[in-house]
């Protein structure tokens, strides 16, 4: 833990620029943006920052992953993340890897699909998916299609990296403050916490699966987001000498995957259950059937789990993260919604979050249609 998270106590209202509720990638991101101008406070309810989405994630960057909205977010985020500042990010947060879309005979029509409308994405046969990835059953896969460019992300060396940017340029994180409620008072929101008053105009909502509940708060409709349960086990890798080289596999479907990850295979039934926002941990008899969906496309025999666990990823209606002022309330920012894609768009979405808080013209990859998506006012949210 970094003991400057926690070591901070407040015995009079806080008084800042602007309040970041959240201090996973969404709220590590815009506060590292942020405080390049703005004096900026993170609150965060757990006793470390990355406790819930972000530290659990597959940590992967594929292109092709996401809808069309998301598409634009991962293309403007793949050139930030070739220029991140050394100073804060001293190593690349990305590293090759590569993702097989598998198909069986039953998704085969799925894959043609997905080939058609996606960049990059080469069809391979059984047999040539097999020479990358050799626990593939040939007489199980229809074939592949090879995305080459998907890479492992450094999910704790990024979200670490926008911790220190925002704090080198005064900004202050304070964990175990989670934020129980707020009132506008001249122009001010006060948010009370158990670490006292923090106070400031402007406040951003990136508290993930929280999200609504947060909105609720200050007098904002909830946008509908929906909390989906994901489950990964950690299982001996077959073939620990080479298997880290290997690419992911990941159903053309998406209701299974797996990633090499050093000597182990991280497998997922690929599960979308619905909960209500909490510390979520694995439902064993979805893992099960997804060991189970793993090893029939596999010659893997599953014969021991080593570990699991499970996070939360927060979904909109229509699939695509809110990004914006909440337009009947004043000074209320939503960054929230950011589904299974929300450490691989951080970069753009951060930088975009940023300037439309501060009111000033926007990046370049931000065009009006990206703008509208992403309202929180959009007419596809439930409010
Ligand atoms: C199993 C799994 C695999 C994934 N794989 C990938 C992947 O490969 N690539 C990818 O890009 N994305 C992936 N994701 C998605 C990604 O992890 C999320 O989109 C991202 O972490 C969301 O970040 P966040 O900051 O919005 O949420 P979180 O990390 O959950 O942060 C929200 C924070 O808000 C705080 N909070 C909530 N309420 C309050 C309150 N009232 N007061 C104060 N603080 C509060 C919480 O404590 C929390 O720290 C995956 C997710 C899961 C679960």
């Amino acid at each position: 833990m970094d003991s400057q998270n926690k070591l901070v106590f407040f015995d009079m209202n806080q008084q800042t620029d602007i309040l970041v509720i959240g201090a996973g990638i969404a709220g590590a991101g815009i506060a590292a943006q942020l405080a390049k101008s703005k004096r900026v406070i993170i609150l965060d309810m757990e006793e470390r920052p990355g406790y819930h989405s972000t530290g659990r994630s597959a940590a992967m960057f594929a292109m092709n992953y996401g809808n069309d909205p998301i598409k634009k977010l991962n293309r403007a985020s793949w050139e930030m993340f070739q220029n991140l500042s050394p100073t804060f990010f001293p190593h690349p947060v990305l590293a090759d890897r590569g993702v097989l879309y598998y198909a069986n005979v039953d998704s085969k029509a799925h894959l043609d699909e997905l080939i058609a409308s996606a960049d990059d994405l080469d069809f391979l046969s059984a047999a040539e998916a097999k020479k990358l990835v050799p626990i593939i059953d040939e007489n199980e896969c229809a074939g592949v299609g090879f995305e080459r460019d998907a890479k492992d992300l450094d999910v704790a060396a990024l979200h670490q990296g926008w911790l220190k940017e925002a704090k080198t340029n005064g900004g202050i994180v304070v964990c175990d403050a989670g934020v129980t409620a707020a009132k506008y008072v001249d122009g001010v929101w006060q948010l009370e916490t158990s670490q006292g008053v923090f106070e400031a105009p402007i406040v951003v909502n990136a508290a993930g699966a929280w999200a609504d509940e947060v909105a609720q708060m200050f007098g904002v409709a909830p946008v509908g987001l929906v909390a989906k349960r994901r489950s990964i086990a950690t299982l001996p890798s077959s073939h620990p000498e080479q298997s880290h080289k290997w690419p992911m596999l990941l159903s053309a479907v998406e209701d299974w995957y797996m990633k090499p990850d050093a000597g182990s295979f991280l497998v997922s039934p690929a599960d979308e259950d619905p909960v209500p926002p909490h510390d979520v941990f694995v439902d064993d008899m979805v893992l099960a059937e997804g060991l189970f969906r793993f090893s029939e496309a596999t010659t893997y025999e599953v014969t021991h789990v080593d570990g699991s666990w499970a996070g939360l990823r927060v979904f909109t209606p229509d699939k695509t993260p809110v990004c914006g002022y909440a337009s009947a309330v004043d000074g209320f920012f939503w960054l929230a919604g950011q589904g299974g894609y929300g450490i691989q768009t951080s970069p753009a979405l951060s930088l975009l979050a940023a300037h439309m808080v501060l009111r000033t013209s926007l990046p370049s990859f931000a065009d009006q249609e990206l703008i509208d998506d992403l309202s929180p006012n959009r007419a596809t949210l439930t409010q």
